[in-house]
């Protein structure tokens, strides 16, 4: 049997798995819905990685893991998985109605943000309602803006945000940030930052862009419209498993269950990153399971 394998997804997991895999003398596909990088695509510096005391920025890190997955002998397509059969052979079937065989498979298709749910908010997404500091902070200069949720992201971006923004209220629906004590107190030193705490927003407002957001304190019951720009949804993420129609075993949110060898429930699928069930979702964290994955494919190739 040939020794191959399809990587679906190519974020820091899939990119690393891709080199480990490439190294190793298999033949390695790599199938990317948008651009190699993934989240860090999204983040403007990624400050613990390490290797770069100053930080890096999210797109050159992406660049130079695509490079190594190229220079190893790997290859990346652009294309959307809509199912996948798996048996002894694995089968992956693109949106473009393309089929391709493997008889290993890693699935590093990582996590997307979560929306909001309120009304306003698919009305007016591209309008003012973002969920991307990065892409779309710089529209946002000397305007007033709302960041929502109380995690890491959300503190981040918040203060990435100020850069451009003149006013930020965080709303977070609790009356403590869910983010690291460090990023906690690091936002004490914008005052351009006001936390909402205890609050939760109803509705976004406006025609054709953003205009307002309609606030609701939960401990008093009491609502307040405040005029914005733009929102800043950042309320944590959602595993990306639609294609796999759930043929693997997964949590009740639909991460995926993996054992300490990056294992699925079916033999010869493998999966890592911010896909699986785990502790700590981190772009280091993800490359180090993109190692354990592409390795375990390696002893699965052989084994059969
Ligand atoms: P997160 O840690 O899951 O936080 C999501 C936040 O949104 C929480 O504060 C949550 O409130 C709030 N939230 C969830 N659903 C909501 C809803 N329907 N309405 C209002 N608020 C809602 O997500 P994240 O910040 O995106 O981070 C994801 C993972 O990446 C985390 O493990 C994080 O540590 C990691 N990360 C790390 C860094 C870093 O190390 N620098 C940077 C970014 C992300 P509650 O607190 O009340 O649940």
């Amino acid at each position: 049997m040939e020794k191959k394998v399809i990587i679906i997804g190519a974020g820091p997991a899939g990119l690393t798995a891709g080199i480990y895999t490439s190294r190793g003398g298999i033949k390695t596909l790599l199938i990317e819905k948008f651009m190699p990088g993934g989240n860090m695509l999204m983040t403007e510096k990624i400050e613990n990685y390490p290797g770069f005391p100053e930080g890096i920025g999210g797109i050159e890190l992406a660049e130079l893991m695509k490079k190594q997955v190229l220079n190893s002998g790997g290859e990346i397509i652009q294309g959307e998985v809509k199912d996948v059969n798996i048996g002894d052979e694995k089968e992956v079937i693109l949106k473009n109605g393309e089929r391709l065989k493997t008889p290993a498979l890693i699935i590093a298709s990582g996590s997307s943000r979560k929306k909001l749910g309120v009304e306003g908010e698919e009305k007016l997404k591209g309008k003012g309602v973002s969920y991307c500091a990065a892409c779309d902070g710089p529209f946002f200069r000397d305007k007033t803006i709302a960041v929502v949720g109380g995690g890491d992201s959300a503190l981040e971006e918040a203060i990435y945000l100020t850069r451009f923004a003149s006013k930020i209220y965080l709303i977070h629906r609790r009356e403590e940030f869910r983010a690291s004590k460090f990023l906690q107190e690091k936002i004490k030193e914008y005052p351009k930052i006001q936390p909402v705490l205890s609050s939760i927003v109803e509705k976004i407002e406006g025609e054709n862009k953003v205009e307002s957001i309609i606030v609701k304190n939960i401990k008093t019951g009491e609502e307040e419209r405040i005029k914005v720009n733009g929102v800043f949804i950042s309320i944590g993420q959602k595993p990306n498993v639609e294609f796999l129609n759930g043929k693997l075993k997964a949590d009740p949110s639909g991460y995926l269950i993996v054992n300490e060898n990056m294992e699925t429930s079916e033999k010869g699928v493998f999966a890592c990153g911010d896909v699986i069930r785990k502790t700590l979702y981190q772009v280091i964290t993800a490359c180090g399971e993109g190692a354990i994955a592409g390795w375990s494919v390696e002893k699965y190739l052989s084994s059969l």
